[in-house]
């Protein structure tokens, strides 16, 4: 039986959108196309040479020499948990940084683990604290992680992934970073900085399509991971399992990998190797700042104090009588043009323009400054 509904649905046709949101962002028709090419099967040579290929393009953006680096085929979310489930054990402590909706997840996720979060809040828009972090360190040996949002998509905020990574080392604990809204789009340097644990996202600043999560783990990281008491209590995740898959010497059937998209994924990153690492970085900043100059033009100003703010996420406050969700919604069905809305304590308060990847374009920029000062003015 096919309902009068169902007879109805023909093929989706969406509409054309300047994403400018907090992802996902526009995506480069060279990576849509990438996409579109055949399917092949997922233990074919050629696509395991492609699968290579994208681990050495991974660690150039992550700017790691780690081994285990790869796209975790699911989004985000799943690859900050991949971090979590696999280096925490039940009866495990982990030091947690709270300053937005993401640092919520991470305490969320070490309970699930069966571990203990010990929390640090920080005021959202404002970055971690250096100071809390080392007290709480010093207060609780034996500390096995310590996880933080380095940028806060929630609240714009980029904190120091450096100096709070080199404080996890220093006591003995492994870092957790959540690197989704950073990679591509501020300086991020995985073996520089000495961090542990890794995970970012395909569709913020590496212009490919969501779905896509890479990590990397580095050599203590992956110890932890061989050493553990407990089997990881997650069948997809585990990367003791995962490890076979995505080896070309071992090469073993884990679950069928999203092949087209992994199609994408290879694509954009060839495009942020041949854009250069560094270029893209200021891109997004030079982008942000005129952003922030138009901005300010037309007495919008920012929630995040200037050092600390994401050029990548552009949190501002909406000004004084206009209306959050009507003014939204006209960007969008008037022009096409999708911006954030505010989270948590900030809907209401903020819009969150987002300047990821390919949507960090100078026309982008234009378009949406023409646009704010018509809707607002009007
Ligand atoms: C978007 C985002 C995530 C989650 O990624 P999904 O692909 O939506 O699961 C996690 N952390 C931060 C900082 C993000 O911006």
């Amino acid at each position: 039986m096919q309902s009068e509904a169902a007879k109805r649905i023909t093929s989706f046709n969406p509409p054309l959108r300047t994403l400018m949101g907090p992802g996902p962002s526009d995506v480069p028709q060279r990576v849509l196309d990438a996409m579109a090419r055949p399917t092949i099967g997922h233990l074919d040579p050629a696509f395991v040479g492609m699968m290579e290929e994208l681990k050495i393009l991974l660690r150039y953006a992550f700017q790691t020499e780690n081994d285990l680096t790869f796209p975790v085929s699911a989004p985000g979310s799943v690859g900050m948990e991949t971090c979590f489930v696999n280096l925490l054990e039940p009866g495990d402590k982990a030091i947690v940084c709270v300053n937005g909706v993401f640092g919520n997840r991470m305490v969320e996720n070490v309970k699930r683990c069966g571990a203990t979060p010990i929390i640090i809040q920080d005021a959202w828009g404002t970055p971690v604290d250096a100071n809390k972090v080392e007290a709480a360190l010093k207060a609780n040996p034996g500390v096995k992680v310590l996880a933080f949002v380095h940028a806060e998509t929630s609240t714009g905020v980029q904190s120091d992934a450096k100096t709070l990574a080199a404080l996890a080392r220093q006591y003995g604990a492994l870092s957790i970073v959540d690197a989704v809204t950073s990679l591509g789009g501020s300086p991020l340097k995985v073996d520089e900085w000495g961090l542990d644990a890794v995970y970012s996202g395909s569709q913020k600043c590496l212009s490919c399509t969501p779905g896509l999560s890479p990590v990397t783990f580095s050599a203590r990281a992956v110890e932890a991971v061989k050493n553990r008491k407990t089997p990881c209590q997650s069948w997809f995740m585990d990367l003791n399992l995962v490890l076979g898959y995505w080896s070309a010497a071992k090469r073993t059937y884990h679950h069928t990998a999203p092949i087209n998209a992994l199609y994408g994924l290879h694509e954009s990153l060839v495009l942020l190797q041949e854009e250069g690492l560094e270029n893209s970085w200021a891109r997004h900043q030079r982008n942000h700042e005129k952003l922030r100059d138009g901005l300010e033009k037309i007495g919008i100003s920012f929630l995040v104090d200037e050092p600390y703010r994401l050029p990548q996420l552009n949190a501002v406050k909406i000004p004084e009588g206009v209306d959050d969700a009507a003014t939204r919604s006209r960007l969008l069905n008037e022009y096409n043009l999708e911006i954030g809305a505010g989270l948590g304590d900030l809907a209401g308060k903020v819009w969150r323009i987002g300047l990821m990847g390919y949507a960090s374009r100078e026309e982008n920029v234009s378009q949406c400054l023409a646009v704010l000062s018509a809707v607002i003015t009007r």
